[in-house]
C-alpha cells in the first residue's frame, strides 16, 4: 500500500508538508508506522498541487528519499492545496513515473492508496498508466469526482478484495475516502490536513473510521459513513 496526503489551507511549501515532518512522507518511504501491506514505499513518489486553479505535478519512478533535486526545490514549492504520495507497487503493476499519484484530468489531482480488480471498474478512456489505480482515477474522473463514495461503494461491492483509499483535490475542495486502509485527519485554523498516517504527535489527529467520506471546502469538514452495497 502506498502512502499519500493532502491539504488544503493557507500555503504551505512541499518541504515543510512533505519532507521535514518527523514522520511525514519521506520517513514514510522507509518507514511507515501503520502500514498493513508492505514494509517500503520504494516504487516511486508523486507531488501535486494547485498553482491557481493549475494542478502541476513532480513524478518519479525512484525512491522519494534518493531525490536531492526534489530536497533542494520543495522549501521553494507553495500552495494551498497539495495532494502527494509515495507508492509500493502492487504486484504485476508498472515501476513508472506515470503510474504514481497523484493523477490527473487537468481539474483535479487524484491518488489511490490501495489495489482493485481492474475488470470490475466502468470501462474510461486516458488513463495514465496500465496501473491499477491510474484506470480507478480515470474512471473516477469519468464519472465525476463528486460522485466518488457512490463509486467505491460500487467498486467495493463489486470487488470484495478491493483497497480503496482515494484521495483527490481540485483546488478549492478536498475529498478523500477510507475502505481497507488507514487515514487521519487534523484539522485546524490554518486548514485540513488527510494522510494514511498522523505526520507528527499533534493531539488534534484524528483517525477516520474505514469506509467513510471526508469532505473538505470553505473552511467545513464532513466525515459521513459510505453506504455499503451487499
Ligand atoms: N495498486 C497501486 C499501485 O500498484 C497502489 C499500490 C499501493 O497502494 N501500495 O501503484
Amino acid at each position: 500500500m502506498c502512502r499519500h496526503l493532502g491539504w488544503l489551507g493557507r500555503p504551505r511549501s512541499l518541504a515543510e508538508l512533505i519532507l521535514e515532518p518527523p514522520g511525514g512522507l519521506l520517513v514514510q518511504s522507509y518507514a511507515p508506522r501503520r502500514q498493513q501491506h508492505g514494509l517500503l514505499n520504494a516504487d516511486g513518489w508523486g507531488a501535486g498541487f494547485f498553482d491557481g486553479a493549475v494542478p502541476r505535478r513532480w513524478r518519479s519512478a525512484s525512491p522519494l528519499w534518493g531525490d536531492a533535486s526534489f530536497a533542494s526545490v520543495a522549501p521553494a514549492l507553495s500552495s494551498h492545496c497539495v495532494v502527494a504520495a509515495v507508492r509500493s507497487a502492487t504486484v504485476g503493476m508498472p515501476i513508472e513515473a506515470s503510474a504514481a499519484a497523484p493523477f490527473t484530468d487537468g481539474n483535479w489531482l487524484l491518488s489511490h492508496n490501495g489495489v482493485v480488480n481492474t475488470a470490475v471498474l466502468p470501462t474510461c478512456s486516458g488513463a495514465e498508466s496500465v496501473c491499477d489505480s491510474a484506470i480507478l482515477a480515470a474512471s473516477v474522473f469519468e464519472r465525476g469526482v463528486g460522485s466518488l463514495g457512490e463509486l467505491v461503494a460500487e467498486i467495493g461491492a463489486a470487488d470484495p478484495q478491493a483497497r480503496l483509499n482515494i484521495l483527490a483535490a481540485n483546488g478549492s475542495r478536498l475529498l478523500a475516502t477510507t475502505w481497507g486502509d488507514t487515514l487521519s485527519m487534523l484539522h485546524s485554523a490554518d486548514g485540513v490536513l488527510l494522510a494514511s498516517e498522523p505526520y507528527d504527535d499533534d493531539p488534534r489527529w484524528v483517525d477516520i473510521p474505514d469506509r467513510h467520506l471526508v469532505d473538505a471546502h470553505d473552511g467545513e469538514v464532513s466525515v459521513t459513513a459510505l453506504e455499503v452495497i451487499r
